[in-house]
């Protein structure tokens, strides 16, 4: 398997076999060039002082620096996120008066709702389900004569595949699994359509790290020779699983629903017809706290008789679990994270549970027809009270906190509120996410304009500015150009000795080898150890 790994790459690529990164440009990536460039820095030191310091421009660089770009008109620069937005308060302050500059996020992604590497920050929304289901009454599984919707997503993963099993021997042992853990059941699976959904960033997200295997032809009779993570995480191949796990199970009399995408809304809907039409206890059978959420708020008032089973230590009572407002309840499930919104850095679900919204905040989120204008605005005020900031501006509040991290020396961008901006795209995406979980209907509303965009492969991502990171010319004078020369970097035409700043790699010529260059020793190359590859 491994080894396939080696054969499809493209031999003049750099590829992360852990996180799938590859880049073709050596300028930026030249890690594997690490000896001689190891070599050269020894030729530099040698007869030097013990205490001579190298510049940071010279070190190897590994694909983990392909993160720290940030585009400058049709230019890409290479600057760590701290360090840009350090130069860019500086320039600021020089040139354009700082007050308005909080407007901007000035990092190269709103990092208050994004990773480095572009992904949506990723709530837990376990320990949210855990706290649900404190407050719940627990009985034991040998309830009589229960009827039960299982989750086909989870189910994948349960059943245990012997080594060198065949396809064959793999299906039956999902039948009988079912066959004897859940008498009555319905097995609803996930749909894997061609149409771009915004579930394709979490199963990126999902992916990131993973060993795939490759596209297999998935027949009967052949042999399995990866682990079951590695198959399923091939999505054709899982798909091509699913099809013959449902047809053998339905030829079982196990009844067997696929989703056009995601499962999740189809299961709580099954379940919520379930309920409605017979008159024995029902039982979902699913790990995802989106499901558990799912159903409290549908649940028909006067319902007694409906279970969540999580695992196999008991079944959990939906009735008896206090969702307080059904509205407000589902409001503050969306916007405090999920799969299809970034979780707010330092606010967690159960934290932003506690927080009061305003009535006029959940209409405009939970009702499907509010408008762009209502749903930006809702946004601002929920993010202000999001920051305990309720009443001022984000802009405002972003300068204030930046001044009181700047008195305590620790400047932390991601701990800023996110701008109007990335406040506005979230929103976007919470008001969708509350749509399609209101309605049980993935295709309510169209997600593009809604957060979210198509990407060069026809996915969906989500959209995170529709403006720039900071005004034009600052960006433009944030790194310098200076020619090649005696004087290079010398005097006042280079923008980063005119700010007062040293040169960086990310200079246009002189890459940070010149008089202006800065050293080592400096905060830039210790920030990104921890991403190193
Ligand atoms: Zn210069
Ligand atoms: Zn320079």
């Amino acid at each position: 398997m491994y080894f396939l790994l080696f054969q499809v790459q493209d031999p003049n690529t750099i590829t992360s076999l852990s996180r799938g990164v590859i880049t073709r440009d050596k300028s930026v990536v030249n890690c594997d060039d690490a000896v001689r460039i190891g070599h050269e820095m020894q030729k530099d030191l040698d007869n030097e002082s013990p205490v001579k310091s190298m510049k940071t421009s010279k070190k190897c660089k590994n694909l983990a620096d392909l993160q720290k770009k940030v585009r400058v008109g049709d230019k890409k620069m290479y600057i760590e996120k701290t360090l840009l937005f350090n130069r860019l308060v500086i320039m600021a302050e020089r040139y354009e008066g700082i007050e308005h500059i909080f407007n901007f996020e000035l990092t190269p992604v709103p990092t208050a709702l994004f990773t480095m590497d572009r992904m949506m920050r990723k709530p837990k929304k376990h320990e949210f389900g855990k706290m649900l289901k404190e407050g719940a009454s627990k009985l034991d599984l040998n309830i009589d004569n229960k009827i039960h919707v299982v989750d086909g997503g989870w189910l994948l993963h349960q059943v245990k595949w012997c080594s060198g099993a065949t396809i064959k021997t793999i299906v039956d042992t999902y039948v009988r699994y079912i066959q004897n853990k859940f008498k009555d059941a319905t097995v609803v699976f996930d749909g894997y359509g061609e149409e771009s959904s915004t579930k394709d960033h979490e199963h990126m997200r999902r992916m990131v790290g993973k060993k795939v295997s490759q596209d297999l032809r998935v027949t009967p009779e052949l042999t399995i020779s990866c682990d079951r993570e590695v198959f399923l995480a091939n999505e054709k191949n899982k798909e091509a699983l699913i099809t013959m796990i449902s047809s053998e199970m339905t030829s079982h009399n196990i009844t067997v629903r696929q989703a056009r995408e995601d499962g999740d809304t189809l299961i709580v809907k099954s379940a919520i017809d379930l309920v409605a039409s017979v008159n024995r206890p029902v039982v979902v059978v699913a790990q995802d706290t989106d499901i558990l959420i799912l159903l409290c708020y549908h649940r028909p008032i006067q319902c007694t008789n409906f279970y969540f089973q999580a695992d196999f230590d008991g079944l959990y009572d939906i009735s008896t679990i206090d969702i307080g407002d059904r509205e407000e309840f589902l409001f503050k499930y969306g916007w405090s994270g999920n799969d299809t919104v970034s979780c707010i850095h330092g606010h967690t679900k159960c934290s932003l549970y506690k927080c009061r919204f305003p009535a006029s905040v959940i209409t405009a989120f939970t009702s499907s027809t509010s408008t762009d204008s209502e749903i930006r605005s809702a946004g601002l005020t929920a993010m202000q009270i999001t920051y305990g900031c309720e009443g001022t501006p984000l802009e405002q509040s972003r300068y204030m906190k930046f001044k009181k991290q700047a008195a305590k020396g620790k400047i932390d961008p991601d701990r800023l509120p996110p701008t109007d901006d990335a406040t506005a795209q979230h929103s976007c995406r919470v008001h969708l996410q509350v749509a399609v979980w209101k309605h049980l209907d993935t295709s309510i509303l169209d997600p593009k304009g809604r957060g979210w965009e198509l990407d060069s492969n026809r996915k969906l991502r989500p959209k995170m500015l529709s403006g720039s990171i900071a005004p034009d010319n600052l960006l433009k004078g944030i790194c310098c150009n200076c020619k090649e020369g005696e004087r290079q970097c010398q005097n006042m035409k280079c923008s980063c000795l005119k700010a007062g700043m040293s040169c960086v790699s990310a200079c246009g010529v002189c890459s940070g080898h010149c008089s202006n260059g800065i050293e080592l020793i400096d905060d830039e190359v210790g920030s990104d150890e921890e991403e190193a590859d």
